[in-house]
């Protein structure tokens, strides 16, 4: 054992300092200093847009209710598809219905998602952030925390320049991983713990140069033949991976492929990679992901191109720069989203997001498996303020993918827009909290929902 001292310079004092700059970051940033806070936000990357964009995680999820029908999150998440839908980054949502080309030809729980280009992500980021004033520090990580009776008194960053202290009125935690509330000894879950599970990680690629109308003719010729059995889903190109595993040319745990459209017509990302029992939090489990995930990408594009119509000349544009990790720890908060609860479309008084997103867990029932639980038509539900909210801290908040729920439904809420939605709530909640020099739990959550109402938040 080594002990290690040294004295660290003060150098960045906020009102409110959010970690991490993903989807959820990005909007509780963004939203905290809308909201009159000063707001730092720090980034372990040169870019925002976490999964979005280092991961190469795309479409946006379904932002609308299960049946396609209305869009359910606003605010910062419309604001942002509105600005890459200007560029020429996006797609609406309004004009991506399922099936189609841009949700895997998936139609359950697939209406409604949103195509989008990485590159516009990390430009629109940027651009927001500095048009709200939020001071970012990219390049620099949450290293550790100093904290007395559930009161984080300083953040330990590290930069390219050496470590540093930061204070701060308010924490949001939008790590993806809640480092920030476990190191500060904030209460978790990690995974699914009674089954001693967690979902598989993915290496997310992308193709290009494919001529898609072929994909689409293969498609329809085998419209029928999508199916589900013992807990495994039989869908996109599995009629291709049946053939390429017969031939000797396909060993990985999955029986059909992810591949999803993009902005661009001759352009596909993939979704289909599967890295089982991979820790998130862990550096040396994180390598052998990483390593993993790219010997499959190779698998999987040698396919594309021996076996997938309108892919014998597909080009490898890129890997994601980090491995997608789908699950690691859910703290525990003032409140649980509960996977009974928003199956049943419950929607909470307190809630300051909706969305509709199917419970999707992958691998549940092993490798192959997956566990995709949709909504009745029309449904959707509540994510109540109290998930945010780590019990018995007074100035730290979570948002995104580490927010507190069950398992199952942390793996609906994980997607996308509900983490923007969660995000631009913290923000909003860590504004109020610094204004009023009040601890979090005290944030009084009718003014919040009129607050969220007032900037363009859907909460019925
Ligand atoms: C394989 C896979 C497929 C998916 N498919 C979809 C999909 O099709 N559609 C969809 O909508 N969602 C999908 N998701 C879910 C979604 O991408 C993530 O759950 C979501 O991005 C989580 O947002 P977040 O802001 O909580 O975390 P993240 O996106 O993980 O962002 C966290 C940010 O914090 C930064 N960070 C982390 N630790 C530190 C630290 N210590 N210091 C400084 N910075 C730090 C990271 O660099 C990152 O920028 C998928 C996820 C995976 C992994």
């Amino acid at each position: 054992m080594t002990v290690y001292s040294k004295e660290l310079k003060e150098e960045y004092r906020s009102d409110v300092l959010v970690l991490g700059g993903g989807p959820s970051g990005l909007c509780a940033a963004v939203a905290a200093a809308r909201g009159g806070a000063s707001v730092i936000l720090v980034e372990k990357y040169g870019f925002c847009g976490g999964m979005a964009t280092a991961g190469l995680v795309a479409p946006f999820m379904t932002c609308f209710d299960s049946g396609g029908g209305t869009m359910l999150i606003r605010g910062l998440f419309s604001e942002i598809v509105d600005r890459l839908c200007l560029r020429g980054d996006a797609i609406h949502p309004s004009l991506c219905d399922a099936p189609s080309a841009f949700t895997s030809y998936i139609t359950v729980g697939h209406k409604r998602v949103t195509p989008f280009r990485a590159e516009g992500l990390k430009k629109v980021a940027d651009e927001m952030l500095a048009e709200a004033g939020v001071r970012i520090l990219y390049h620099t990580s949450f290293a550790d925390v100093l904290s007395s009776d559930g009161h984080i008194e300083k953040v330990v960053l590290l930069r390219k320049n050496g470590l540093c202290c930061a204070t701060a009125k308010v924490i949001v935690d939008c790590t993806g991983d809640g480092d920030c509330a476990a190191s500060a000894g904030a209460a978790f879950e990690f995974g699914n713990e009674a089954e001693k599970k967690v979902q598989p990680a993915t290496t997310f690629f992308r193709i290009g140069n494919v001529d898609s109308s072929k994909i689409e003719e293969d498609y329809r010729k085998n419209i029928d033949n999508f199916y589900r059995k013992d807990g495994v889903n039989y869908r996109s190109l599995h009629w291709w991976v049946e053939k390429a595993r017969e031939a000797g040319d396909w060993d990985l745990d999955r029986v059909s492929i992810g591949l999803f459209r993009g902005v661009d017509e001759d352009e596909w990302s993939i979704n289909t990679s599967r890295i089982m029992g991979i820790d998130g939090t862990d550096s040396e489990s994180l390598t052998r992901g990483e390593i993993e995930g790219r010997r499959q990408v190779e698998e999987i594009f040698a396919f594309f191109r021996k076996y997938v119509p309108g892919c014998e000349n597909a080009k490898l544009l890129q890997t994601g720069t980090t491995l997608g990790i789908r699950e690691t720890r859910h703290i525990r908060g003032a409140k649980m989203l509960k996977t009974t609860d928003l199956l049943s479309c419950t929607y909470p008084s307190d809630s300051i997001a909706v969305c509709a997103n199917s419970v999707d867990v992958h691998g549940k029932y092993g490798p192959r498996s997956n566990e995709y639980i949709a909504l009745p038509e029309g449904g959707f539900y509540g994510i109540p303020f109290g998930t945010l909210v780590p019990e018995g801290f007074d100035n730290l908040l979570v948002a995104g993918r580490c927010l507190s729920a069950e398992s199952d439904a942390a793996g609906a809420v994980r997607v996308m827009p509900p983490c923007m939605a969660t995000g631009e709530a913290a923000g909003c909640a860590a504004a109020i909290a610094s204004a009023y020099g009040i601890s979090v739990y005290r944030v009084d959550t009718d003014a919040l929902r009129g607050e969220l109402r007032n900037r363009g938040v859907y909460l019925p």
